[in-house]
């Protein structure tokens, strides 16, 4: 069989990931228990430690009740009953799940997140959790760290990164700051404010590059600062109701004829979570304008023709999304060529945002992090893969550091648990314009003052109460294992490792079925997800393939209805739209499953897609490659199906 061997028998293995997961078969049982025991009583002993005398408020004898007993045994039942019925619970530990963005928790998180959770911090204000407000406002900075953002709290241009519950609401955050931002320079043209060297009409205002928006904002909280009371506060007052969080959306439009609403350019890839945002801020989804892309990344051409012509029509753009691992191909947009477009655009008047949303591929930013936090050549991160990176993803990887904000999942990649997603924008000083309280100055040099500013967390978050435990998980975690390749990058390192693996294995698999079932990877994976279209062997119908895949699917899904054991794999689906796809990969994927793409039946077309994110897809203890088994697995049920199709 003509598997790759991405992993030479005779590399040495990395023991460190072996204490890094409760492990498929709980062979980490021990250390975690011990874990959770210890920090349990020492718990109990903060509780006792606090004022000891005080006598037990419960009596010793009371779990001697009837009563008591009762609460127990019922208590007990139900806790029963919900173990039984999470037995039902997808399988993320396994080596056999390669479906959705899930697998094994990281067991410095996981310890970390239930030895805080009795304590119960709520990170919406320090005063409700003076420990883990500082430990999330540092994983922040560690995050910050990761993409190359300036994260050294005593320079002004610091940045600031905060959890929220998910990629969806650090996605919903970004475009809140974005428009935030870009809208105030013409608030205080509005106000008529003195002295600051405004720009000279609201188009220049509205399309300020975002560094300038944040010198303006500091200029007028200085010149703020310097007035008398009174009028400062006259002055304050006039400015806030010309922001468009006061006026709204169409009171700012109509105040300011020579603007519109601004639209949102993202890629076709691009998670849905972005039609939810312009939702949420009231731009409304005819203000998305999803953009082609060529092989699933953002086509730069097209990006600069929409510029062109926003430009021309003076259509202003609130920001422009790149995607860092598309959640269903894990393909990589070429976010250096956004910069430059944006440069592009820049000379011609019309400013914008750059977020990356890396919602999944945030953490592979630790391949390309050295320990003192250079960045690593492509030559260097090359040496460890068969393709990975190409150049392209390289220079991607390369640019994080020059865009505006980004999004990240800890609760992704991260390997820690739901929820805990993360934005992080470059300028931290950008942030005051998200308080709720007018008066908020985020300006003071030293590192103390970011950190007080920073700690009032429910100012600026899209939430109010929120789990302190889940920012010590995060924390603790980047802690451990910090967010470079040596580190942290050994994790993704296994993953990327298993895709080329699973990449090369697809192929050899599409060479050995051709008798029985066409075979495709329809985009070369850049990171950690591979997806395989299938059509049997004969058939033209793209509507025959999708019952086909579909079929194929039933087997690899959850079904509560049936014992977890019977299913042999977990992998997921996604589709294949040629609207989205563009003429040419629609004729090219077609082509190669010999589909006829002017079929009328489907519009579109079923494929399996795998998450390849399980640190055991390649068990060197045992010498077990589940890839090679899903391969096998796969075999056996695609010939099962075609033998049962009608001919
Ligand atoms: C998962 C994902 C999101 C949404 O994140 P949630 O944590 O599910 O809210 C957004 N963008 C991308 C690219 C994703 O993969």
């Amino acid at each position: 069989m003509s598997a790759a061997q991405p992993f030479p028998a005779a590399e040495p293995r990395d023991r460190t990931l072996d204490a890094c997961f409760l492990g498929p078969y709980g062979e980490n049982d021990a250390l975690l228990e011990k874990l959770l025991v210890e920090f349990l009583r020492d718990h109990v002993y903060w509780r006792r430690n606090f004022h000891p005398e005080d006598p037990p408020a419960i009596a010793t004898a009371a779990a001697h009740h009837p009563d008591y007993l009762a609460f127990e045994s019922r208590m007990r039942r139900e806790l029963h009953q919900l173990s039984a019925a999470l037995k039902k619970s997808v399988p993320f530990h396994s080596p056999r799940y390669i479906g959705h963005m899930s697998s094994d928790l990281l067991l410095p998180g996981l310890a970390a997140q239930m030895l805080t959770l009795p304590y119960n911090p709520n990170n919406v204000s320090e005063d409700a959790a003076p420990v883990t407000v500082d430990m999330e406002v540092q994983a922040g900075l560690q995050l910050a760290r990761m993409l190359g953002y300036p994260h050294d709290p005593s320079q002004p241009a610091c940045a600031f990164g905060h959890l929220t519950s998910g990629g969806t609401l650090a996605n919903y955050q970004a475009l809140r700051l974005a428009l935030a931002l870009k809208a105030f320079p013409v608030a205080l043209r509005a106000a008529q404010v003195p002295d600051l060297a405004l720009p000279d009409d609201d188009w220049t205002a509205f399309n300020l590059p975002q560094a300038e928006g944040i010198a303006l904002l500091e200029r007028w909280q200085q010149w703020l600062a310097a007035q008398a009371p009174a009028e400062r506060r006259r002055w304050q007052a006039r400015v806030e109701r010309e922001r468009i969080e006061q006026h709204g959306l169409a009171g700012f439009f109509a105040a300011h004829p020579a603007l519109h609403v601004p639209c949102v350019l993202a890629p076709v890839t691009a998670h849905y979570s972005w039609s939810k945002g312009v939702k949420l801020l009231g731009l409304g989804r005819d203000q998305l304008e999803l953009l082609p892309t060529d092989g699933m990344r953002l086509d730069p051409a097209a990006l600069r023709e929409t510029l062109a012509r926003c430009a021309r029509t003076r259509r202003s753009v609130l920001m422009c999304v790149a995607v860092l691992g598309g959640t269903e191909y894990g393909t990589i947009d070429p976010i250096d060529e956004v910069l430059d477009a944006r440069a592009e655009s820049r000379r011609a008047g019309l400013d914008f945002a750059v977020h990356v949303d890396a919602a999944w591929g945030g953490y592979l930013a630790t391949l390309f992090r050295r320990e003192d936090g250079g960045l690593r050549p492509r030559d260097e991160v090359a040496a460890e893969y068969v393709q990975f990176p190409t150049p392209a993803v390289h220079a991607a990887f390369a640019a994080l550091g020059d865009t505006d904000s980004a999004t990240v999942d800890p609760h992704k990649l991260g390997y820690l648990p739901y929820g805990s997603g993360a934005f992080i924008c470059r300028d931290h000083r950008a942030m005051a314009l998200l308080a709720e309280r007018a008066d908020y100055v985020f300006h003071g040099g030293a590192a103390d003052d970011y950190f007080a500013r920073c700690r009032s967390l429910g100012q600026f978050i899209p939430e109010g109460s929120k789990s302190g435990a889940a920012a010590a998980a995060v924390y603790v975690t980047h802690k451990v294992l910090p967010l470079d390749h040596a580190h942290f990058g050994r994790l993704p390192r296994a993953t990327v490792r298993a895709a080329e693996a699973f990449h090369a294995r697809a192929q050899g698999f599409a060479l050995e079925m051709g008798g029985t079932v066409r075979a495709l990877v329809p985009f070369a994976p850049d990171s950690n997800l591979v997806c395989l279209a299938l059509n049997p062997h004969g058939n033209t119908s793209p509507a025959a393939a999708n019952a086909f895949v579909h079929a194929l699917h039933d087997e690899l899904r959850s079904d509560p209805q049936q014992p977890l054991q019977l299913k042999e794999f977990f992998g997921s689906v996604t589709s294949l739209r040629p609207e989205l796809l563009g003429a040419t990969q629609t004729a090219r994927i077609f082509g190669a499953l010999g589909l006829d793409p002017a079929d009328a039946g489907d519009d579109h077309l079923l494929i399996l897609r795998h998450t390849l994110m399980n640190p055991y897809l390649i068990d060197r203890e045992n010498g077990i490659s589940y890839i090679d088994r899903y391969f096998d697995f796969l075999a056996r049920r695609v010939r099962a199906l075609a033998a049962a199709r009608p001919t």
